[in-house]
């Protein structure tokens, strides 16, 4: 699977209270407050707000974001030092047992597991039946890691997103929705 895209129209760099945020204007009806994974601060608000009442809910919440940012920052400094090399082993040694776990629960078999230093994708399932995981998994929650799991698995039985695959996907994971926020580059942060 790939990373989830993000739509970027509407995009405006703004300076407040000495914080760079970006202002991302959209169809949304409600404010909302984000961190990129980097920590960058992005506020998602209704096409036609005022900016001055985007500011007013962004300095209300300012303690708030001040905490929030410098745990971010340190979390990647934390998973900055590890390496590539480390993040590979990681894999080995975690993923194998969870798709084990996971293939006899859905009576599945794959061909093979392979880790792979993709920075794109998450992972993938060939029509041969060989999964690949992307060392870079190993920087998401455990329950992350788990619905790549079940969603390449999932595709040994169907090579696609249909219906049926989530279907599938579901029956074994019933909170994956959850899960896939916690996949996506903007997971922490809060609504209005
Ligand atoms: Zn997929």
């Amino acid at each position: 699977m790939k990373k989830s895209e993000h739509t970027r129209s509407g995009k405006e760099q703004v300076r407040w209270e000495g914080y760079d945020c970006t202002l991302c204007r959209s169809d949304r009806r409600t404010l909302s407050l984000a961190f990129s994974p980097e920590g960058e601060i992005l506020i998602r608000m209704p096409q036609h707000m005022p900016a001055a009442q985007a500011h007013a809910f962004f300095t209300a919440h300012l303690g708030w974001i001040d905490v929030h940012q410098r745990r971010i920052r340190e979390r990647n400094s934390f998973l900055g030092q590890e390496s590539e090399a480390a993040l590979i082993a990681r894999a080995k040694e975690i993923l194998p047992g969870r798709v084990q776990h996971y293939a006899r629960q859905m009576g599945l078999a794959p061909a093979g597991i392979r880790i792979t230093r993709a920075r794109r994708r998450y992972g993938s399932c060939s029509a041969a039946g060989r999964i690949c995981f992307s060392c870079y998994l190993m920087r998401y929650p455990e329950r992350a890691v788990d619905y790549v799991v079940v969603h390449e698995l999932a595709h040994l039985v169907h090579l696609n997103h249909s219906a049926a695959f989530y279907a599938l996907v579901g029956q074994i994971l019933p909170d994956y929705k959850e899960r896939i926020k916690l996949l996506n580059h903007y997971t922490d942060g809060f609504e209005e």
